[in-house]
Order: C-alpha cells, then structure tokens, then sequence
C-alpha cells in the first residue's frame, strides 16, 4: 500500500506543467485531486517516476457563462460544482450528480478534469458529460485544440489526449431550462454506481455499462422517433457490454440500465 518513489515537481503555470510532461513523456504523471491517481499509485497499477503537482494552479479552478455555454475550469473541485449558483441555474445535472460523488472528502478533493481524464466507466461525471453534450479544451505545447465530447473517451481508461497535453476547460451547454435527472444505483451510499443513467433533453449517458461512459444512442433515436419512455427505455441495454463483477452480473446491469433510464426519462419529463 506504500507507492514506489518518485521525483515531485509543482509548476506555477499550465505551460511549465506541459514542458515538464513533454521532459519526462511516459514517466511523468499529472497530479490534480489525487483522488484516483494515488490510489493507483498505492496499488503500484500506475508507477510514475514524475508527479507533476497541477492541484495548485488556481487559475483552472472557475465556473463562468460564456455566451450560450458553461465554461468551467479543468480543476474545480466537486464541492464547487455543487455549491456555484451558476451551476445549479445552468447545468443543474452536473450539480446534483456532483454531489453523489464519493464522501465530502472526495467531493472537496477530486476535480471535473481529473475524473473526466481518468475516464473511469464506472464515475459520475463522465457520463453526466456525454449526456449534457459540449466539449473538452486541451492544451499542449502546440496551443488549445478542441475535442467534442463524443470523441473524448476512446477505450477502457483511454482518452483523446495526447500524452503532453493538458485538459483545461470543460465547455457544457446552457441547459437549465432543459429536462434534466440522474438515477444512480448503490448498495451502500458513498459507493460508485453499480449502474447509472443521466439524461438531459433527451440525451441519455451510462455509467457502468462499457469499457468507456457510454451514450445510449438507441434510446435518444427511439426517443426521437416519437416512442414513449417505456418503449424508448426498453432499449438501454442495446449496444453495451457490460462487465460481471462482485457486484452485478451482465444480465443485472443490463436490467438496471433499462430501469434507471425509464426512471430518470420520468423524473426529467415530470421536471
Ligand atoms: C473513496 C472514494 C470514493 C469515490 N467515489 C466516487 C464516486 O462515487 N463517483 C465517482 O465518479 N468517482 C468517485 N471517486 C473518484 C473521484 O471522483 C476522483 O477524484 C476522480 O475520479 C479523479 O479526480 P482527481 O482530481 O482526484 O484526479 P487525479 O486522481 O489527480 O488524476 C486522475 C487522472 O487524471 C489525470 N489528470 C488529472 N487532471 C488532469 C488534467 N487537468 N489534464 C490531464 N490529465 C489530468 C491524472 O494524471 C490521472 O491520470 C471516488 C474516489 C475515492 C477515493
């Protein structure tokens, strides 16, 4: 449970922290909340020789309008996505999914970038993501490049950046007035979702349900096509492939997917 050493830099700025990965390439490790990274480190899954310290660039951590969308900064936290105003006014389901994150101690620690770039199909809020729409600002030695949403999680852990690229700023659209609700479903509070679905405005995303967060497109085109929820949910579990683990097995997650989203289709057309 002791990580294997390594060498600890703090840059003072987003461009240090990008010279200082393309020094050290695939020894180096970006260190945000620490949240997921450590306790793979712990586990010796990830041993980085680098950690690159970015949890004290302050200038990433905001949430502000920006004409018709939500800018918020790579590394605020979960406590701030539940407590800002402007988030509960303009993308009210990252709000509310924020805060069934973990405890208050993961909430006050983990940061939108670092669960977003650790692409774990089991969190929150990538899928939340998928379902809100938008998209992802990098930023590497060549400048800002701008990745839409649908094309930012590519495979079991994987993402679209490039290894000395750095994710600055989650673009979401202003979806306050839209329908909107996240069903998650536990054992035990605290826990990652065994399965959950988000939708928003008839996009609909999957916790749980894949190798990556997943979008339950069979589900928006039957919504589209003017099926009911009940017939539009019937099809969530179409395209997935979920894992079997301790908790659940494949049959059980496939029914879950089906139920939640019918649930959260209801909540959000009762809102
Ligand atoms: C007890 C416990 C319970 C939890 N429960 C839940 C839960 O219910 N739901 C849930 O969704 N999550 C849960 N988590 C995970 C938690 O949300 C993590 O905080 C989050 O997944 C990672 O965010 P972080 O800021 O801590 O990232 P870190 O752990 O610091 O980094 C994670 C990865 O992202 C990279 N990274 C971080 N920021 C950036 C960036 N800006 N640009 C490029 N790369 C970056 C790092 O190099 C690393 O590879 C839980 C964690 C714990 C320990």
């Amino acid at each position: 449970m002791i990580p294997a050493a390594f060498d600890y830099a703090r840059p003072e700025t987003v461009e240090e922290a990008i010279g200082l990965l393309g020094q050290h390439g695939d020894e180096a490790k970006l260190l945000a909340g620490g949240h997921s990274l450590l306790p793979l480190m712990k586990l010796r899954f990830a041993n980085p020789s680098v950690l690159i310290d970015i949890g004290r660039l302050t200038d990433l951590s905001y949430v502000r309008v920006e004409g018709d969308e939500l800018a918020i900064g790579a590394l605020t936290r979960y406590c701030d996505l539940v407590s800002a105003d402007v988030v509960t006014k303009e993308a009210p389901l990252l709000g509310y999914a924020s805060s069934l994150v973990g405890d208050p101690q993961v909430r006050h620690r983990g940061t939108i970038g670092g669960t977003l770039v650790h692409a774990d199909p089991a969190s929150d809020l990538p899928a939340v993501v998928l379902a809100t729409g938008g998209s992802l600002i990098a930023q590497g030695p060549a400048g800002r490049r701008i990745i839409g949403v649908d094309d930012f999680f590519r495979g079991f852990f994987e993402t679209a950046l490039e290894p000395d690229e750095i994710l600055v700023e989650v673009r979401l659209p202003r979806t306050g007035a839209c329908p909107w609700a996240y069903q998650k479903f536990v054992r035990r509070a605290n826990d990652w979702a065994i399965v959950g679905a988000a939708t928003v405005d008839g996009r609909v995303g999957l916790v749980n349900m894949g190798q990556t967060p997943l979008r339950a497109t069979a589900v928006e085109e039957a919504l589209t096509s003017g099926a009911s929820v009940s017939e539009a949910a019937a099809l969530a579990a179409d395209g997935t492939a979920p894992a079997a683990d301790m908790h659940a097995s494949e049959e059980f997650r496939r029914h879950l997917a089906r139920v939640l989203t019918r649930r959260a289709l209801t909540a959000a057309e009762a809102r």
